[in-house]
């Protein structure tokens, strides 16, 4: 887990790797297989999901959408200009800021 600036959010948020995604992930999947049942309680089914990501980062979300997006893959590198991370790792300048990517140091 770390905590990056989430441009969908707009804010500073706790972002998982894929070791702890995978987890969030699995219970979802878990859920969706027991809640054939119906839409009613979909919010139910996202609860042990949610909890898990509060376990994992500290904070609490009720939103699984945001959880699905707070990924460290899904992001770029830190921009070289402003720090926030690219919106994608393929992203070639910076939207927060402009800048355009540098190269990474080697
Ligand atoms: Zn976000
Ligand atoms: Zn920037």
């Amino acid at each position: 887990m770390k905590v990056l600036w989430c441009w969908r959010c707009q804010m500073d948020l706790p972002m998982l790797d894929e070791e702890e995604f995978a987890r969030i992930h699995l219970l979802l999947q878990r859920k969706q297989l027991r809640n054939e049942a119906g839409i009613s309680s979909l919010k139910h089914a996202f609860a042990p999901a949610l909890r898990e990501y509060e376990r994992l980062t500290g904070f609490r979300e009720t939103n699984i959408n945001a959880v699905l997006h707070h990924r460290l893959i899904l992001f770029g590198p830190p921009c070289t200009a402003c720090g926030k991370p690219l919106r994608t790792p393929q992203a070639r300048y910076c939207a927060a800021c402009g800048a355009s990517r540098q190269p990474a140091p080697s």
